[in-house]
């Protein structure tokens, strides 16, 4: 999981590394009060997970709260790269003497974790590494023992960072070695990593991957680096992966398997409608999950219609039937269900969706499930009810 350069940066404080006095605004109104903290002049920044912010236009400083107030109106909602911006990064404006660079990430070519340094740091360093790449100094890292200081030394030495720099940065360096292997990153960079005019070492961005497999163990979820809505948070509280697809579109597609659910997606928009929301149950699901499942679905704006494809391996059809039963019977909703299903306890499940009158295949094909929401769905639209 990548995270925003704020959540970085909390990441990189906790093991000891300076960073500007800074502040999240997610409103104007905000941005200028918190503006108030730091003290004019200000640097905004967009907080998106995309790189190369600086040249897009994600990155300014400000002198006055009018300025602040122009430009904060502007970043808020604005694109880069495709990507929304919705919050910002209030930070103190620094006084930059020297920009360096330093990175851990994985050498997948070695097979093994990589401490990178560099005296040219800044916007430029993809530039600098593909046209100079000697100005990179690399030490290769084990997660068994921290690289000593003076090995860390001799390379920023050679990378040609001198005088009362060198102790300063070599510090911060080694705590971001402990920083990544405590954390579980798979990147860990500094970009640049400042020197004032003051000669205080900072890190001005941060830049945090967090390997996906040690999420839990590190106490976070896939939606914490991007503000989710409530529908995604409540999503991921039961473990469940949902897509909020095109506003336009009025069917949900919840399928029990990303494969089996993306088919029936391609299914859907062939028919020549279109689809607003994908779930993918996971295996395993019980009648609660199933019932929250599609009540996410149905509570997404626009949808009139719900897919709901389940195989019935590790998920049992009569369980799944349940939590759509209970959704039928308590919140008697106005879209039209279609379900598929077969496999584990398929009797049981069709007897009990049957009671509900509720649209089902259970020998036909997936195909057959689309036609059959399509139709009722026009029936709906026409006036009139399909059996
Ligand atoms: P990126 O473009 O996404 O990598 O954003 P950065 O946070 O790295 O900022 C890009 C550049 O903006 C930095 O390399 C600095 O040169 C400049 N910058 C950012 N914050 C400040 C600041 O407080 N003072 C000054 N003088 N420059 C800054
Ligand atoms: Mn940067």
């Amino acid at each position: 999981m990548r995270m925003l350069e704020h959540q970085g940066k909390e990441l990189l404080r906790r093991y000891g590394i300076n960073c500007p006095k800074e502040y999240t605004a997610v409103t104007v109104d905000e941005a200028a009060s918190v503006a108030g903290e730091t003290g004019y002049p200000v640097v905004l920044k967009a907080q998106v997970l995309c790189g190369g912010r600086g040249k897009a236009g994600g990155i300014a400083a400000v002198n006055c709260e009018k300025e602040l107030r122009a430009t904060a109106d502007r970043m808020l909602g604005m694109s880069v790269k495709n990507e929304i911006c919705r919050c910002l990064l209030v930070a103190e404006a620094v006084d930059i003497a020297r920009e360096y660079y330093a990175g851990v990430t994985i050498d997948a070519a070695a097979g093994r974790p990589v401490l990178i340094l560099s005296a040219a740091g800044g916007v430029d360093i993809e530039h600098t590494t593909a046209a100079t790449p000697e100005k990179l100094r690399t030490l290769h890292l084990s997660s068994l023992s921290m690289p000593r200081r003076h090995e860390i030394l001799e390379e920023l030495r050679l990378a040609e960072i001198k005088g009362d720099d060198l102790p300063k940065v070599c510090s911060m360096a080694q705590r971001m070695v402990e920083a990544f292997f405590a954390c579980d990153c798979t990147t860990l960079e500094i970009n640049p990593l400042v020197v004032t005019a003051d000669g205080i070492c900072l890190a001005l961005d941060a830049k945090a991957v967090i390997d996906d497999e040690a999420l839990a163990r590190q106490g976070l979820q896939q939606t914490d680096s991007y503000p989710a809505s409530d529908i995604e948070k409540r999503a991921a509280a039961i473990g469940v992966n949902y897509v909020r697809l095109d506003p336009s579109g009025d069917v949900a597609v919840i399928a029990g398997g990303a494969g089996l659910g993306m088919a029936g997606m391609d299914m859907v928009n062939n028919s020549g409608r279109k689809t607003g929301s994908f779930l993918d149950t996971g295996g395993g699901i019980s009648k609660a999950t199933m019932a929250e499942a599609l009540r996410i679905s149905l509570e997404t704006p626009g949808i009139r219609g719900v897919f709901i494809n389940i195989f019935g391996g590790i998920n049992n059809c009569a369980e799944v039937a349940r939590g759509i039963v209970e959704v039928v019977d308590a919140d008697k909703p106005d879209a039209v269900l279609v379900v598929k299903m077969r496999g584990h306890s398929q009797d049981e499940g069709w007897a009990l969706l049957d009671e509900r009158k509720v649209p089902l295949i259970r020998h036909g094909t997936s195909e057959d499930a689309v036609r059959l929401l399509t139709a009722c769905m026009d029936g709906v639209r026409h006036g009139h009810t399909a059996s």
